[in-house]
């Protein structure tokens, strides 16, 4: 046997490497642990020395991979009688957790490949662990980073829900609107969500906070109002041009339903020309819109509409807004269709909103962009069964760019 000593891989106090063994046909290697009797056992709970040993146990642990073997630990450790908190105890060993099957550095480069943005899935397979073991690793990394909110910094608030799941499972997403850091995140939509976060915040920051993005969602409305009375609330342009798409799209629905064949061949799949900006379309689907707006009215009307609404976010001046509002509910009310009726009336429902945007100039890409990277981490969370890994997740990615990740 060579004389050289593999001991330096295991630099851990307290154990002693007494024996190796490596199987090349199954590239498994297995290490024997022993306790290195120099040094008094401690009580894991405690930490205190337990001069009296109960017993010997030992416990297969898995640890970072040695070459291209696999690597088991056989640890041999003990159990004792410890005085200061009087129980039997596990001894406590500084390379793996008492309870634990897998060494410390093993759980950081799991947690640390997921960090990178691996999925748990992919990081099991390529570790041969179970998936739940790594997300617990991945899990218990994100909680001492990111476990407690933080709450300092905030001054303007975007709050916004993610759909996390089909039929109707909502998370309420908390942004710090200047840093772009993901503050909070809750289980459901309602206002007891939202009341859960501001009651949690400090009394001084919450009077501080200047303003508020939403969308013309009441639970959160009343929740901003009743924590936050001083904070303006902004309602968001990317929400309320979602909203609107909405009612075109059931109105072109009934028009191609009222209309006669020449009409439906040529309302047919137009979708998409309603629904992407006029910039965005290609030569050939700009005539055939157009030839469309030229056809029929309603839907030239409610195309303008469209157009026009996003100008109500440009205005500087409150007084202009307003009067901007003022008319794209009187063009919307002469059509006289229900849906713009309804639509001008919650416009002016919510006006206070549209016009506190004039001295908060929040602007939706941000919310854009932290629902694109949701997306992603929906692929790489293994799932939603834990809502709380799913935030911690956000949180990691999406610090905000005063604090590099
Ligand atoms: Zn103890």
């Amino acid at each position: 046997m060579s004389m050289l000593s593999i001991a330096a891989y295991f630099p851990w106090s307290r154990v002693k490497v007494v024996e190796h063994n490596v199987v090349q046909a199954s590239r498994s290697a297995l290490v024997r642990l022993e306790p290195d009797r120099r040094f008094r056992p401690l009580c894991h709970v405690c930490g205190q020395p337990a001069p009296a040993v109960h017993s010997n146990t030992r416990k297969f642990v898995r640890d970072l991979p040695f070459g291209d073997c696999s690597m088991l630990l056989q640890v041999e450790h003990r159990k004792v009688w410890c005085p200061t908190c009087g129980g039997v105890r596990v001894e406590k060993l500084d390379f793996v957790d008492a309870y634990q099957r897998i060494t410390r550095r093993l759980a950081d480069y799991a947690a640390e490949l997921c960090r990178r943005g691996l999925s748990v899935q992919v990081v099991a397979e390529h570790l041969d662990l179970d998936p739940k073991t790594v997300k617990a690793c991945d899990k218990s990394a994100l909680e001492a980073e990111f476990g407690e909110t933080r709450y300092d910094g905030l001054h303007r608030l975007a709050v916004d829900e993610i759909a996390v799941k089909k039929g109707h499972h909502y998370m309420t997403v908390v942004l710090d609107y200047d840093s772009g850091r993901v503050v909070w995140m809750g289980e459901g939509r309602q206002i007891a969500t939202l009341d859960a976060f501001f009651e949690a915040m400090p009394a001084a920051v919450r009077n501080e906070i200047e303003a508020v993005a939403l969308d013309m969602w009441e639970p959160y409305i009343r929740s901003v109002k009743k924590w936050c009375p001083q904070a303006d609330i902004v309602f968001d342009l990317f929400h309320v041009v979602k909203a609107f798409n909405k009612v075109i799209d059931d109105i072109r629905n009934e028009e191609f339903r009222k209309a006669d064949r020449d009409g439906k061949a040529t309302l047919k799949g137009s979708k998409y020309l309603f629904l992407k900006t006029w910039g965005n379309l290609e030569r050939h689907q700009r005539v055939r819109l157009k030839d469309i707006l030229a056809m029929n009215e309603r839907l030239n009307t409610v195309y303008w509409l469209k157009d026009f609404l996003k100008h109500l976010w440009e205005y500087h001046i409150p007084g202009w807004a307003e009067a901007a509002l003022a008319e794209w509910c009187g063009v919307a009310r002469q059509d006289g269709h229900p849906r713009l009726e309804r639509f001008a009336r919650t416009l002016e429902r919510y006006q206070y909103g549209i016009v506190n945007h004039c001295r908060h100039r929040m602007h939706t890409s941000k919310l854009e962009g932290v629902n694109n990277k949701i997306k992603v981490i929906k692929r790489v969370a293994y799932g939603f069964h834990d809502p709380e890994y799913f935030a911690l997740k956000v949180k990691q990615a999406l610090p905000g760019r005063l604090c590099s990740n």
